[in-house]
């Protein structure tokens, strides 16, 4: 994969409206053969919420983590405003992802094992206390600093851990199935946080889960995939404004969304059944 020099990529206007993120015929073929994703094209405007939505080993988390740099493409680009994932400082952004675990040390307290992204960067400790200290507040965890991950509900880890992807202060989330180990109400909990995170910090969210109702309650733009191979199959935009309060769930507009992402889901699973026969 060869990438244009530098000089051209600095010709971008700086304040011209960028994509955040561009997906640009990237696919990926595992070393032991399996076709993960086929070439998918997608970008992601600043200031969306897109959600990543499909069955069970359609490539969702392999095209978040190409997304994020912490897999290759076996061929294509992926840009980040414009510029080479590795090239990501030279933008001045930053990016962020949130696996569905939380992850954390057990043996360090919340607020240290929040601190871990800015320790790693060398931030000053002062200035690193101060931004824990933010971050904790975002997610209504501010009293818990000094708690150990164990002493706290499965919610409250995962509230942690999305504090230490805030804790760098991130323009664009990236966020495998935060919430899928979650029980409902602490999962509707997290969600209307996350949506009013979103907007206060004017974040790019690129979210994966398989449920539809999540997927419509959250999103500006759902995006479909479908499996074996792992590719793209539809786009629908939920054309609801914000903010979005649980009322919306039990409306006539919720309902259609999700219905017709069922019938999407749905064609997308029985193609994936027509191609393993
Ligand atoms: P999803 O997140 O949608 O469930 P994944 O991106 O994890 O899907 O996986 C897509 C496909 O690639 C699946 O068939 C999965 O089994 C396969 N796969 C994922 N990771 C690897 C790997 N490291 N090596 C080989 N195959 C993999
Ligand atoms: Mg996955």
């Amino acid at each position: 994969m060869r990438e244009p020099p530098a000089a051209a990529l600095a010709a971008v206007e700086p304040g011209s409206a960028a994509p955040a993120v561009e997906v640009l015929s990237a696919h990926k073929t595992y070393p032991n053969g399996t076709v993960a994703l086929q070439p998918v094209e997608l970008t992601v405007q600043d200031g969306e919420f897109v959600t990543l939505l499909g069955p069970s080993g359609c490539g969702k988390s392999t095209l978040l983590k190409m997304v994020a740099g912490l897999l290759a493409p076996t061929d294509g680009r992926l840009l980040l405003w414009r510029r080479p994932v590795q090239q990501l400082d030279a933008t001045g952004k930053r990016m962020a992802f949130v696996f569905q675990a939380p992850t954390l040390m057990p043996w360090a307290s919340v607020a240290t094992n929040v601190r871990l992204p800015l320790d790693l960067a060398g931030v000053p400790r002062a200035e690193a206390d101060r931004r824990v200290q933010d971050a904790l507040a975002l997610v209504g965890l501010a009293k818990f600093a000094a708690a150990l991950p164990r002493n706290l509900s499965g919610g409250m880890q995962m509230r942690v851990s999305i504090a230490r992807s805030l804790v760098v202060q991130p323009q664009l989330l990236l966020m495998d199935e935060p919430f899928g180990a979650l029980d409902e109400i602490t999962r509707h909990k997290l969600d209307a946080d996350l949506l009013a995170l979103w907007r206060e910090k004017k974040l790019t969210v690129i979210f994966v889960t398989h449920s539809i109702h999540e997927a419509v309650f959250l999103s500006s733009r759902v995006v479909m995939m479908a499996a074996r191979p792992g590719r793209i199959v539809e786009e629908v935009v939920i054309d609801e404004p914000y903010p979005r309060t649980p009322d919306f769930m039990v409306t006539p507009r919720f309902a259609e969304y999700a219905r017709r992402l069922q019938e999407s889901l749905l064609r997308a699973s029985q193609d994936t059944e027509e191609s393993l026969s």
